[in-house]
């Protein structure tokens, strides 16, 4: 019953076609097991991969596959319990998330919500239990191995019994619209009932119409293509409207019909699902003020890894903007004046000027040159 060997796709490199080897079935240590692979997700990471657009050298040849979904097959002893510390047995159903923090890095120790900017992760590429490739790592195999042992970073979790592989295997991108709503939640930027736009329908872009209204959005609106099978696949999903990129082929326009759409002053929330960087100037048309835009475009052009709106993507970052203030935020300055007052050299950076025609131009002409930080007029010095 038990098999001798185990197949596994490999790549040799950006555009080259799989190859199907069979490589002995690896001896299982205490800490380690065998997870036998019932579903597997193709990603957008890994078409990028395949494309040549990851910006670092990659150990070729290399298995792909990360939205991994399977059954224990073969464990160690020493393998008890799952990440949240449930029991794992041979037949227990599990899911493997791609990229594992360490929790000892400086990241992980003080920025744990950040911990996906983990200094030193595990990702599949670290299960080597082969000297050469193939590596049973990726989960475009029949198998993937993992050793707590070697890699004790590594996360396991159960998956219930009840759930197929299927569906467990859409539980690693699910997870990323999840996370990227609550940052949004974190930053007060999205609330019950809230109207919320998709930029993107590929897998997360229909995952997020899923995940926004589970979280409470009260209206989904998506802008993508093609009709068949992604657009009406997000309206299958609950989203009440679609903008077609096919048909509304410029940013105006689809700026327009989401508007058109969303009524009022625009979205409560923009996501971007898109990765394109030119989502992100036009996603923001689509916000009402004092909306909340939330970049989560993956791989948002890492051929070019430069383009700034990729970067916000991948620092994990928050961007607020202000536009001056409100009538609440006046007395904070005066108190903060009246608080402050001695401690900082306020008066020097003040210089005075009288109110005169030449006084008046004078200020002016000093400020436009920057030979003063802040001109004031000053009518009567008696006061
Ligand atoms: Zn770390």
């Amino acid at each position: 019953m038990t098999t001798k060997t185990v197949r596994v796709a490999t790549f040799d490199g950006p555009g080259a076609r799989p190859q199907v080897c069979t490589v002995p079935r690896p001896a299982v240590p205490d800490r380690a097991a065998l997870i036998q692979i019932g579903a597997c997700g193709v990603c957008g990471t890994d078409l990028h991969i395949l494309r040549g657009h990851w910006p670092k050298p990659l150990p070729w040849p290399i298995t792909l596959g990360h939205e991994v979904a399977g059954v224990i097959v073969e464990k160690g002893p020493g393998l008890e319990r799952d990440y949240m510390g449930q029991a794992l047995g041979v037949g227990s159903k599990v899911a493997l998330p791609p990229l594992m923090p360490c929790g000892e890095c400086y990241y992980c120790r003080h920025y744990p919500e950040h911990a996906n900017r983990c200094l030193r992760p595990t990702y599949y590429g670290r299960y080597i239990p082969f000297d050469k490739p193939p590596h049973l790592w990726g989960g475009w195999a029949e198998m993937v191995y993992v050793d707590l042992e070697m890699f004790p970073a590594t996360k396991i979790y159960r998956l219930p019994d009840d759930m197929s592989l299927m569906l467990g295997s859409l539980s690693e991108p699910l997870a990323c619209c999840i996370r990227a709503l609550n940052r949004a939640v974190q930053a007060r930027g999205f609330r019950f009932g809230d109207t919320v736009v998709v930029q993107g329908s590929g897998p997360i872009g229909v995952l997020m119409v899923a995940a926004a209204l589970e979280m409470g959005a009260g209206r989904v609106i998506v802008v993508g293509a093609p009709e068949d099978p992604r657009l009406a696949l997000c309206r299958a999903f609950g989203a009440e409207a679609t903008v077609s990129i096919d048909t509304h082929t410029t940013a105006d326009a689809r700026i327009e019909a989401v508007r058109e759409v969303v009524g009022g002053f625009g979205a409560d929330v923009v996501v971007d699902c898109s990765g394109h960087p030119s989502a992100g100037p036009e996603g923001i048309e689509m916000l009402r003020d004092g909306g909340t835009y939330v970049e989560m475009g993956q791989f948002t052009d890492a051929g070019s890894i430069d383009t700034n709106w990729h970067r916000i993507c991948v620092r994990d970052m928050t961007l607020v903007s202000s536009w001056g203030l409100t009538g609440d935020d006046m007395p904070r300055g005066i108190a903060m004046l009246q608080r402050a007052g001695r401690r900082f050299p306020w008066r020097e950076m003040q210089v005075v000027f009288p109110f005169s025609e030449e006084g008046i131009h004078e200020a002016a002409q000093t400020a436009m040159d920057m030979r003063c930080v802040k001109a004031t007029i000053v009518p009567d010095d008696s006061l």
